[in-house]
């Protein structure tokens, strides 16, 4: 029976081996993290991440041949493919700080696998690494050798948080990078006979190691880049009138363009877009490449306009202050059918919408207050760095209050900001909501959801991203 451990029981490592185990009944799969709450909870009835399909997967094969265990040593040690999918955070000192991976737990991770292991393994890369990472640990882990042989794969993994069992399941392509090496293509075939129990061949792609590692980087800047785009044309179908989906289906009918992400909203988030293109923009800048730098860097640059312009809009709509107004917050997490808010937009624009000094009420299905309150006081990038936390306790958290149901979120509200696209959202009872707020009633849609000639039926001044403006908004102050 082959045996995989996978270090990291995250947003990843969890799903991912919990298919792998699905489809590989003959393989077992061992899912190990440092972090005892975590596996504990992996071990639950309420596993620690929500994606639609996983509860089913794990329990179907939970205790039969899929296993999560804080023995990491041990199961290291057993294991002939060793995926690691640890944390891969930005660094916040040091040499490339604010840009830069910090590769401590990668490195940590390979040292332990070095120290224990006592027969041959494949140890896979599966946590985005910047390019040229596989060479690094192949150079811990051959030093530190004993006489043991180890071969270095690369397996970016593309799956988008909120659909990832689909995504597993189904993928586009799985991508192996290697040594070409006799050895090298040994082990991406044995890797590509793991995938090939349920992928096709033909969507199963070999690669030399970096052209993987860096897929993976392009990939997530492509993706993140389309956003910027769309998000771009938003603001300038604001102020000519154009009408950003129509724009964005027009476009996306060219089939060299296509349909897809073409949706805009008020930002991307999520752990990998900023995080992967900051990293991009570190390897072009160590690599003498400025101008390629810059050219990506501007994808960061529009998304953080998107976010402040969405703020302005809403302070500005609303005779120009929000202090004191309650202001209800509907969606938190980065997108929906994830309770995942890693640099979620939401943080951004309550933290805007809190330096106005607004009330906010805030609903999400999927987060709960602890994680909102905690995401509220965190500084840029320590949301991936939970042990260099600091507690804080800033006065304006008292103006937050976070509720179970939109109806109470919205009650005697001034203004409704959509900042995630719950399919719940576009079928509330909108003329309830109106009748118990306050006069003028605002609706800011920050991901286009609701039916806006509807809601300004009803009554609502409703402000939808890229769309024609009300009229209301129309005579209010230009939006920087
Ligand atoms: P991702 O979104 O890439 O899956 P996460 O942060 O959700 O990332 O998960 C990474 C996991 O890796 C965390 O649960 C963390 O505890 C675990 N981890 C980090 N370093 C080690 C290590 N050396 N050994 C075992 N687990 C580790």
């Amino acid at each position: 029976m082959v045996k995989i451990c996978c270090i990291g029981a995250g947003y990843v490592g969890g799903p991912t081996m919990a298919v792998i185990a699905l489809k590989c009944p003959s393989v077992e799969v061992v899912v190990v993290d440092i972090s005892v709450s975590r596996i504990a909870a992996w071990n639950s009835e309420q596993l620690p991440i929500y994606e639609p399909g996983l509860d089913d997967v794990v329990k179907h094969c939970r205790g039969k041949n899929l296993f999560f265990s804080t023995d990491v040593e041990k199961h290291v040690a057993e294991a002939d493919i060793i995926f690691v999918s640890v944390n891969t955070p930005t660094k916040t000192r040091g040499l490339g700080a604010g840009k830069a991976a910090d590769l401590t737990y990668w490195e940590s991770a390979a040292r332990m696998i070095a120290d224990v292991s006592k027969s041959d393994k494949i140890v896979v890369e599966k946590s985005t690494v910047p390019v040229k990472t596989a060479e690094a640990i192949e150079k811990i882990l051959t030093h530190n050798s004993k006489g043991i042989k180890y071969q270095i794969l690369s397996n970016p993994e593309f799956l988008a948080e909120g659909t990832a069992i689909k995504d597993l399941l189904n993928p586009d392509r799985v991508l192996i990078g290697g040594r070409e090496t006799p050895e090298g293509k040994k082990a991406i075939e044995a890797l590509a006979s793991v995938y090939g129990q349920w992928v096709p061949k033909d969507r199963i792609l070999a690669t030399n190691l970096w052209s993987a590692e860096l897929s993976k980087l392009a990939a997530n800047a492509f993706l993140a880049q389309r956003i910027s785009s769309v998000n771009a044309m938003s603001a300038l179908c604001e102020a000519t009138g154009a009408d950003v989906s129509q724009v964005a289906h027009s476009v996306g009918t060219d089939s060299r363009i296509g349909p897809k992400f073409l949706n805009a909203s008020v930002g991307f988030g999520g752990s990998c877009f900023q995080k992967d293109i900051l990293n991009l923009v570190y390897i072009c800048e160590c690599n003498g490449l400025p101008e390629v730098a810059n050219y990506w860097k501007q994808v960061i640059q529009i998304n953080d306009y998107q976010k402040s312009r969405f703020v302005n809009r809403v302070v500005s709509s609303m005779f120009n202050t929000v202090s004191g107004k309650k202001i209800a917050v509907l969606g938190f997490a980065f997108k929906k059918d994830t309770g995942d808010t890693r640099e979620t937009p939401a943080i951004d624009v309550c933290k805007g919408l809190l330096g106005d000094n607004a009330r906010l009420s805030i609903y999400d299905p999927q987060v709960n207050e602890d994680q909102i309150r905690r995401d509220l006081t965190l500084k840029k990038f320590d949301w991936d760095h939970p042990t260099h936390l600091q507690p804080m306790s800033p006065t304006s958290l008292n103006q937050v209050s976070v509720v179970w149901d939109a109806y109470e979120a919205t009650k005697d509200a001034h203004g409704i900001c959509i900042l995630t696209e719950w399919d719940e959202f576009k079928t509330l009872d909108y003329e309830r909501i109106f009748e118990n707020m306050q006069k003028p009633a605002f609706v800011f849609d920050g991901r286009n959801i609701v039916n806006t000639d509807k809601l300004r039926e009803i009554g609502f001044i409703v402000y939808s991203i890229g769309k024609p403006l009300d009229p209301w908004l129309k005579d209010m102050p230009a939006v920087a």
